[in-house]
């Protein structure tokens, strides 16, 4: 293992627990790889292929992610291919024969779930089972099998096939998503038997989180403060260029505008996202790859499969929702090692927008449609943990961690404006605070409401906003159909929560998440109903 490391991948040491993975692997057990974006993973599935004879298949959820990886491997002089829809008849044939025969020569073989499932495919993966030619079985990405994560792909559930056809090849899930219903769900629909738990952690210590409140009395908009950052970054930078720089915006438009705003200030940006032609999207991904335009706004498509190592800067311009986004998008900054910073924008008005999105039921007489599946109340869970980020009285980094089952020490944040400076961070909490609630006394002690006119306006959550509301629920159908609470499974479930769960200790962190989220929980309640009593406690007069 260790030659190989050094000779193909030029490597002096294993990260993290690659050596771990990549040794239960060999042994023939199977594996659930928990690695944070940056960790290492495709190394934990790439090297059991040179080690072992035979071919190591791997589901990838992007076809432009796999042929970066073929590429990268290619170099190393590492046979691998991709198996598309994309490739021709021809190609496709070659590739099959190839891994069929008695001493393939193909190292890696990388696919998409949609083609695994394909008869022809299954044929070929048994025969090259027969031979014992099929070393192991890697599925990446595999929250992508979880309605619950935020990358739920359809395909990815017809996986546990892979069990069932091939039982006695080692499985490896590989993720870098955290919520444990997810990882319930991997280690339940791909019937991993006992798997070995390796969990590296997640913790980003070169990254610098903030989150940047913005106020009714001050302007709503983030774009000043963006051009500041930026600013700063290339003031900071020895050649005066502007750093690298994603922009997270929640909608297409906001997107195109905050880029055209930049470039209007003469700053180098560019707008992504999945309403463009392809073209253009190649286009925008590499100019930014070579630092042409080093900055882009760009919704959540600009996602798997960014790899650049210099990102200095990731905002998000609009509350993400869900933790678990929040982490992957901002984890794009900095994986060079050196200093990055994340800056989350929070505005009340982003929020009670996205309560609206997510379907939060709200009390009153005015009957609002209630997230009737369990996917609807998961996302509004979800997204009250994100609130909870953005309003606990605590280290961020901390709270960060802590939604991965990880404890920080006290006292051993490597920076985030809260530990900076907590009692500032307080009193801006307040003045928020105070902000909503005197905003609902001039409204006449009612929320601003939202209506279905608001809806096209955020293009990303019209389609949640709907699934809530039809309570299309694909977790349920799913779970309903793939029940499978053997004691294996169950084993499983249990062993991935102890290690998870690891240390109890940070008490203190949780309550004040807790708090933080009751604290949600309570001002959305009184500032979405008529409550008199609560405007003559702050002796404001009722405008109605
Ligand atoms: P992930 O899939 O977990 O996001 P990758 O597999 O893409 O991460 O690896 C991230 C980076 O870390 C890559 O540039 C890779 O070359 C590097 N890397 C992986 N393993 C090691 C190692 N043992 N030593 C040094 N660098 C490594
Ligand atoms: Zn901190």
């Amino acid at each position: 293992m260790h030659t190989v490391l050094r000779d193909k991948f030029g490597f002096t040491s294993f990260q993290g627990r690659q050596e771990e993975a990549i040794g239960a692997a060999l042994a023939g057990r199977d594996t659930f790889v928990l690695m944070p974006t940056g960790g290492g993973k495709s190394l934990c599935y790439c090297l059991p292929a040179l080690v072992k004879k035979g071919v190591v298949v791997v589901i990838s959820p992007l076809i432009a992610l796999m042929e970066n990886q073929v590429e990268n491997l290619r170099k190393k002089d590492i046979c691998c291919d991709f198996l598309s829809s994309t490739r021709s008849a021809e190609d496709r044939r070659a590739i099959l024969d190839n891994i069929q025969s008695q001493s393939p020569q193909m190292r890696l073989l990388y696919a998409t779930p949609e083609l695994l499932t394909t008869d022809g495919f299954m044929l070929v993966l048994k025969n090259m089972y027969k031979r014992g030619n099929l070393t192991l079985f890697a599925v990446d990405e595999s929250h992508c099998i979880s309605s619950w994560g935020h990358d739920f792909r359809p395909a990815y559930r017809k996986l546990s096939v892979v069990r069932r056809e091939l039982p006695q090849v080692p499985i490896m899930a590989l993720t870098a998503t955290a919520a444990e219903k997810v990882q319930d769900d991997i280690v339940k629909q791909l019937r991993l038997r006992n798997p070995a738990l390796l969990v590296s952690s997640f913790n980003r210590p070169n990254i610098h989180y903030c989150v940047h409140y913005l106020f009714e009395a001050g302007a709503l908009d983030p774009l000043p403060h963006v051009v500041a950052l930026l600013k700063e970054g290339r003031s900071q930078d020895a050649a005066s260029r502007w750093p690298c720089a994603v922009i997270y915006t929640l909608k297409r438009e906001t997107a195109g505008e905050v880029a055209f705003s930049l470039s209007a200030k003469g700053i180098p940006a560019a707008a992504y996202h999945a309403g463009l032609k392809t073209a253009e999207r190649t286009c925008v991904l590499s100019d930014w790859a070579s630092g042409k335009t080093p900055v882009v706004a760009a919704t959540v498509a600009f996602g798997m499969g960014i790899d650049k190592a210099d990102v200095r800067l990731v905002v998000h311009y609009n509350l993400p929702k869900t933790i678990e986004g929040f982490y992957q998008e901002s984890g794009r900054a900095g994986r060079d090692g050196r200093p990055a910073k994340s800056v989350l924008f929070y505005s009340r008005d982003d929020r009670d927008r996205m309560d609206f999105i997510l379907g939060k039921p709200k009390k009153g007489k005015r009957k609002r449609k209630q997230p009737k599946s369990q996917q609807g109340n998961g996302e509004l869970q979800a997204f009250g943990q994100l609130v909870g980020y953005c309003t606990a009285r605590c280290c961020r980094r901390a709270i960060l961690l802590r939604h991965f089952g990880e404890v920080l020490p006290a006292g051993t944040c490597t920076g985030c404006d809260y530990c900076e400076d907590p009692h500032g961070v307080a009193e801006q909490l307040e003045r928020l605070e105070s902000e909503v609630v005197i905003g609902a006394a001039r409204r006449g002690g009612r929320r601003r409401s939202f209506g279905k006119a608001d809806l096209p306006a955020y293009a990303g959550g019209a389609d949640l906003a709907s699934s809530a509301e039809d309570g299309k629920d694909s977790s349920d159908a799913a779970s309903g159909e793939d029940e499978d609470d053997s004691e294996e499974a169950q084993a499983a479930k249990q062993a991935l929560k102890r290690a998870r769960t690891g240390d109890a200790s940070d008490e203190a962190v949780l309550s004040v998440m807790a708090a933080a989220e009751r604290r949600y929980a309570n001002t959305s309640q009184q500032t979405g109903c008529t409550s008199n009593s609560l405007l003559n406690k702050l002796r404001l007069p009722n405008t109605k």
